[in-house]
């Protein structure tokens, strides 16, 4: 079985994971393309992006698309 070391934190993951379990470190490209929309004023905000760019709500990666 194969790990993932959180290049951030250091957390050990599942190598499928696409991001960090502990800080949501995103590991690849995937979703790359893709927005976030925030979950306080629905700002539309890069995937990738930890905070939304225009309230600073934070943002986790894979719960709202
Ligand atoms: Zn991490
Ligand atoms: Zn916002």
């Amino acid at each position: 079985m194969s790990v993932e070391i959180c290049p951030k934190c250091g957390t050990e993951n599942v190598t499928k994971a696409a991001w960090c379990e502990k800080c949501l470190h995103m590991f690849h490209e995937y979703g790359e393309n893709k927005t976030i929309f925030c979950p306080e004023c629905k700002h539309e905000n890069a995937y990738k992006d930890s905070y939304c760019e225009a309230c600073h709500e934070p943002l986790k990666p894979g719960q709202w698309e």
